[in-house]
């Protein structure tokens, strides 16, 4: 058990309502200074093939607890979730390096909501009856089985509970695999959903390497569902495990995403956003990393966005001034400067940053503006996942949707004119999950989420996601006789 900012956090696996550990273990290292803050089992296929035996046992009576009582506990775990906020906020900042202000104005409550919402969906979950030649046709959703999610680092318990919500409520089991580099408050969940009530073996955290616990996981026959969030190349490794079982599975995967400036738009509004697109240093799928912006308005554009980012307080993210904290390990930061440099070569410019923040060390990279960089080149089509934007410009409505579109990622969209007609022209031709209209990040749990081309496989949220943690029936019934 370690003690993480004075929260006592378990670094073991959850299976079947107990602490089970491994032989071996890893160091959890915190980005805001490097200092070793838990030590985590590490997980293999035996700690996999226990956690997926425990799901399964647990299968058949949750899966049959009236939809009105798995409501009510998914409503615990939210009170739990909400009761604990400030503990969850503050170890997943000293986790991952996100700010602790967004975590608890933002991450958090939106946490409890996840479980919140999934658990009202459920209750009004239906489809009317419809009649066919006499006969009735009545459509179920019925649970699926064994889910096994597996989340990425940036953001943690959100993108987390974003699944553990509808699979739970659908009356699916769940195992979790958190991303071994932000283990911990998938552990903190776990002490929640039993102090919550949740049977033994209902939820189950495992812990460990991708290549080890994860790539057993998702190789389990027993499993009957696996969502993915991350990278590219994990999801062509999971897509091949869950090919060979012919397990259905959901992909959420990276960005290169577009924001894209009309000269007729609201500058104020297109600069706010813009420099929003450095929040969590970067590290968000949906970020607008690429700023196209109309040759009329490119200079001033700049200009103000320039003024904006110098201003970005960088530093401690446990300090609620903090605008821009720590990447996530030094492999990675390695990563974000390796296509920087590689760009600056090429002869592509840095207006703003181009490089680690000397000032602070550590992980802190400074927020980056490139521009000059060619349509081709690997700065403008590559996801960096830092604090990292490039700036095109355009002129016209068909060149500003040819480079919107011109990546093989389709994740999301940010579109910024005044003119009603041309948002709606340009945002029915943008190849995009989401496509935000003078806006960004508002999202909606009833909405469906996912990505275009390589951004992701299927959707989910509201009805989306319990399609696809259920197997939808139909039983159609002969009329009975008199
Ligand atoms: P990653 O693919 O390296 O790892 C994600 C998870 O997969 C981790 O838990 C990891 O341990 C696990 N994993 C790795 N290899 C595995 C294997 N062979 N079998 C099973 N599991 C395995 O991704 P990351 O670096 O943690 O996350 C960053 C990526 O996630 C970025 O590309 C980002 O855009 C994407 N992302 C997408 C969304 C979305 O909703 N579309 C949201 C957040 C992040």
């Amino acid at each position: 058990m370690a003690t993480v900012a004075g929260v006592p956090v378990n670094g073991d696996h959850w299976i079947d309502g107990e602490r089970i550990g491994s032989p071996a273990t890893f160091d959890d290292v915190s980005p805001i200074d490097g200092t070793v803050i838990a030590r985590i089992a590490r997980g293999d296929a035996a700690t996999a093939h226990a956690a997926v035996g425990a799901a399964e046992r647990a299968f058949p009576a949750w899966a049959a607890t009236p939809r009105a009582e798995r409501a009510r506990l998914l409503h615990a775990i939210a009170d739990g979730v909400e009761k604990h906020l400030d503990r969850l906020a503050i170890v997943e900042t000293t986790d991952n390096g996100a700010l602790l202000r967004s975590h608890l104005r933002g991450v958090m409550p939106r946490v409890a909501h996840n479980f919140r919402f999934f658990a009202d969906w459920l209750l009004q979950l239906g489809h009317a009856d419809f009649e066919t030649r006499g006969h009735t046709n009545h459509v179920s959703w019925d649970p699926a089985g064994v889910c096994a999610l597996i989340t990425p680092w940036n953001a943690p318990l959100m993108l987390a509970t974003w699944k553990i919500a509808p699979a739970l409520a659908a009356g699916n089991t769940v195992v979790l695999k958190p991303a071994e580099w932000t283990p911990l408050t998938a552990s903190l969940l776990a002490d929640i959903t039993a102090e919550a009530g949740l049977p033994a073996g209902v939820f189950n955290v495992v812990q460990g390497y991708g290549e080890e616990v994860g790539a057993a996981l998702v190789a389990d026959p027993r499993v009957r569902r696996i969502s993915f969030t991350g990278s590219v190349p994990t999801a062509r490794h999971i897509s091949a495990a869950a090919a060979s079982n012919l397990t259905p599975l959901s992909l959420e995967l990276g960005g290169k995403s577009p924001l894209i400036v009309f000269a007729d738009s609201d500058l104020d509004l297109a600069v706010h956003l813009a420099v929003e697109q450095y929040d969590n240093a970067g590290q968000v799928c949906l970020a607008g990393s690429r700023l196209l912006v109309e040759d009329s308005v490119a200079e001033e554009f700049t200009a103000r966005f320039l003024e904006r980012a110098a201003a970005l307080k960088q530093g401690d993210p446990r300090d609620l001034a903090t605008d821009i904290g720590p990447n996530i390990h030094p492999d990675h930061l390695a990563r974000i400067d390796g296509f920087v440099t590689r760009a600056l070569a090429a002869g592509a410019t840095a207006a703003l940053g181009g490089g680690p923040n000397t000032d602070l060390g550590g992980l802190y990279y400074r927020p980056t503006l490139i521009t000059n960089a060619a349509a081709d080149s690997e700065i403008v089509n590559e996801e960096v996942f830092g604090p990292v934007l490039t700036l095109q410009t355009f002129t016209g409505e068909d060149q500003a949707v040819a480079m919107a579109n011109s990546t093989r990622f389709g994740l999301a969209a940010t579109l910024l004119t005044g003119d009603p007609q041309r948002a709606e022209r340009v945002s029915g031709r943008l190849v995009a999950g989401t496509v935000w209209v003078n806006c960004f990040f508002v999202r909606d749990l009833k909405a469906p989420f996912g990505g275009a081309r390589h951004s992701g496989v299927g959707r989910e949220g509201g009805d989306w996601s319990f399609d696809f943690y259920c197997d939808v029936k139909n039983t159609v019934s002969a009329p009975w006789a008199k």
